[in-house]
Order: C-alpha cells, then sequence, then structure tokens
C-alpha cells in the first residue's frame, strides 16, 4: 500500500519535490508530488538522496505504546476507578463533594481542594477509591469513541423523589455499552414521601434489576446532603471491587489516560491523567496523544507535589509541550528519540487525515464542475 506523498517524502528530507519526482522518473516511476507511492518505492529514494531510512509503522509504535504483556506474578491490586452518573439535579456534584469528605489519608493538612475533575480517597478500612467526575456525558462518549476505558464501574445516581429520567436512561447505555457494572445509589432519602418501589421498577423497565427484585446490582439509599449512608455506598463499591478483581503491575514505565487538559497561564499545559499501568515519575519522558514532555511536576488532586503516580492514581502532569485531547492515551518512554518518533508518526497521521479529507472534497467539487 502506498505511505506516503512525493510532498511528504520531499518534506521529510528537506529536499525539493521536483528533485523527488526526478529521481523516482529514473526509477521508472511515474508520480507526480501530490500522489503517494509505496514505502519500498521511498526507501528507495530516500537511500538516493544519503538518508538513512527506519521505518515506524503503526504497529511498531502501538507495540511500543503496549509494551510487554504483564505476567500474572507482576500484577497487584489497584483502587477502583468510579464514575458517577446520572440525571441533571440528581445530586451527582453533591455526592461527589460529599464522599470526598469521607477521605481519611489526612492529606488536608496544606492541600487546597483542587478541580482537577477526579480524586482518590482513602476509606477507614484502608482501601483507597478513586472517582472520576464526568463533565457531561459528552465527554465520557468521546472517550469511549478514543476506545479508552477508563471506569471501572458507574455509580448511577437516581433522585429519589424523581426517579428515572431521560439522564439516568442514557447512564445506564453508557455503562452497558462500556460493559462495566452499575451500582444504584438512590438519592435524596431525606425528602418527604418518596416512593423507593416507584425508582426500582422504573429501573427494572430498563433492566437494571435490583438486589431486593431478585437482580445482582447494588441499590444503596444515600443523601448527598445529609451524608446518609455514605460509608454502605464504599462498601458496595470495594464488594463490587473485590468481584472484579482489580490489577495492574506497578513495576513498568507508566501508561493511562488524559481525562482533561488545559492551557495554564503560568503553568503550561496541564493535562489530568489517570494512571492505569506501571508508575510515573517525576523525569519521565511521556508522550500524550500528539504531544510530549518531560514530567516536571506531578500534583495530586490535593494539589501536593508527588514523585510519583502508580495504577488507578488521578494526577495533573506539567512539562508537555502542548494541550493533549481528553480521552487520548499516555505513555513514558525510554527517551526523547523515542518520544519524538512517536510524536511525529501521531501528527503526520493526522495530518494525512486533514490531506485526505481536503482531497475527498477537493474531488467531489471538482465532479461538480465537470
Ligand atoms: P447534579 O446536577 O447531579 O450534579 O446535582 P447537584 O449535586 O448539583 O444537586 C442538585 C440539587 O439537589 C442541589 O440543590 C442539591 O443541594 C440537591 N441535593 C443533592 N443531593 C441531595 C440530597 O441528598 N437531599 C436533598 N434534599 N437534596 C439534595
Ligand atoms: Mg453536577
Amino acid at each position: 500500500p502506498d505511505v506516503i506523498t512525493v510532498q511528504e517524502l520531499a518534506n521529510r528530507m528537506a529536499a525539493r519535490a521536483g528533485e523527488v519526482v526526478k529521481a523516482l522518473f529514473r526509477m521508472g516511476v511515474m508520480a507526480t508530488i501530490t500522489q503517494s507511492i509505496d514505502a519500498d518505492t521511498a526507501e528507495l529514494v530516500a537511500t538516493e538522496f544519503g538518508h538513512r531510512v527506519r521505518r515506524i509503522s503503526e504497529s511498531d509504535v502501538e507495540q511500543g505504546l503496549e509494551g510487554e504483556a504483564d505476567t500474572e506474578e507482576a500484577l497487584e491490586p489497584r483502587p477502583p476507578v468510579v464514575t458517577i452518573m446520572g440525571h441533571v439535579d440528581h445530586g451527582k456534584t453533591s455526592l461527589l463533594d460529599a464522599l470526598r469528605k469521607t477521605d481519611v489519608a489526612g492529606r488536608e493538612a496544606g492541600g487546597i481542594t483542587q478541580h482537577i475533575g477526579a480524586y482518590m480517597i482513602q476509606i477507614p478500612s484502608g482501601d483507597r477509591v478513586t472517582f472520576i467526575d464526568t463533565p457531561g456525558h459528552e465527554a465520557f462518549t468521546s472517550m469511549r469513541a478514543r476506545g479508552a476505558s477508563v471506569t471501572d464501574m458507574v455509580v448511577l445516581v437516581v433522585a429519589a423523589d424523581d426517579g428515572v429520567m431521560p439522564q439516568t436512561i442514557e447512564a445506564i447505555r453508557h455503562a452497558r455499552a462500556a460493559a462495566v457494572p452499575m451500582i444504584v445509589a438512590v438519592n435524596k432519602i431525606d425528602k418527604q414521601g418518596v416512593n423507593l418501589d416507584r425508582v426500582r421498577q422504573e429501573l427494572l423497565q430498563h433492566e437494571v434489576v435490583v438486589e431486593s427484585l431478585g437482580g445482582d446490582v447494588q441499590e444503596i439509599q444515600v443523601s448527598a446532603t445529609k451524608g446518609t449512608n455514605l460509608d454502605k455506598l464504599l462498601e458496595a463499591i470495594i464488594l463490587q471491587a473485590e468481584i472484579l478483581d482489580l490489577k495492574a503491575n506497578p513495576n513498568r514505565a507508566a501508561e493511562g489516560t488524559v481525562l482533561e487538559s488545559k492551557l495554564d497561564k503560568g503553568r503550561g499545559p496541564v493535562a489530568t491523567v489517570l494512571v492505569q499501568k506501571g508508575t510515573l515519575n517525576q523525569g519521565d519522558i511521556v508522550v500524550a496523544g500528539a504531544e510530549w514532555g518531560r514530567v516536571r511536576a506531578i500534583i495530586d488532586d490535593m494539589g501536593i507535589p508527588l514523585t510519583g503516580a502508580e495504577p488507578s492514581e488521578p494526577v495533573e502532569i506539567l512539562g508537555l509541550s502542548g494541550v493533549p485531547g481528553a480521552g487520548e492515551t499516555f505513555v513514558a518512554v525510554e527517551d526523547e528519540t523515542r518520544a519524538r518518533e512517536i510524536t511525529e508518526f501521531r501528527q503526520r497521521k493526522a495530518r494525512e487525515k486533514v490531506t485526505a479529507a481536503a482531497g475527498a472534497a477537493r474531488g467531489t467539487l471538482n465532479d461538480m464542475l465537470a
């Protein structure tokens, strides 16, 4: 298959496109500068121009990113990553705030609560849980579209006084599509005249069968504002996590997903990432999407600088060259050369997509004019 246009090859060799066309002609290949040629031909031309060729294929890059598979012995238990979803005003934010206050890790000293969209708490048993705040279901959708799976389970918040609403149904669909288990948190049970049976029946209509109706979905009645039964909800999460037997190898180069990112005036590009494999260390060279950089600082959700972050830890990282998109993967690589290779490859891919789209549009226009 053709892999590179004559123009692109010329650019990469810092040669004139016309010279490349001539070289191809001498080799018996008739190609214009916008045409694509195959890898073998491109390599021949490049060699003729005095370049040493090293091919990077998509599979090389992916291999580099996936790394070696972890052996069973290398795997260690990791905390669950939980996404809270539900209809607007059913109490997602209130619940996230309330759960955060149950953190017994005692990191508050000196820390300022950061709104980094994800945090990890430690519960009295010593277990830790990571919560992700999805700013709208669109973010979740776009992450899924990119193939990023970050969550181990979904806590579906349903207000007892309102029941199943359109975004509740949407959340159920998201959890199903992501193939992750759900825990139902029936919220606002402090309100007068709530009908729990009605909520259960409505859930049943969407094939969410809670335990009291003979199903296997845990249902916990909570009040986010009164702080009722938060311990029970956390217990349910830990139980679900035990069933899932969540593990990762902390002793390898870090890999994970970008949850969100922004350009900060003072600090430059800032990305909130979830470490999913390995340990991310300060000073690591990372590639995130089509950006790369040396990790200058790792900061936790309390604003405290860390030297490293392990699987299931959400942290902010500083030091990237630009702002990667939410849902992009990041990976720590051995050196800057490798980081450049991967990012150049990805940027080229992105450009090719744009060029192909533009080409297709031109084609259509030509067709219309013809
Ligand atoms: P979100 O849109 O799902 O994030 O919902 P919010 O957390 O912003 O809550 C919406 C409203 O419901 C706010 O006025 C909250 O104070 C209120 N609320 C949330 N949880 C409870 C609860 O447990 N009991 C009562 N009575 N009100 C609640
Ligand atoms: Mg909210």
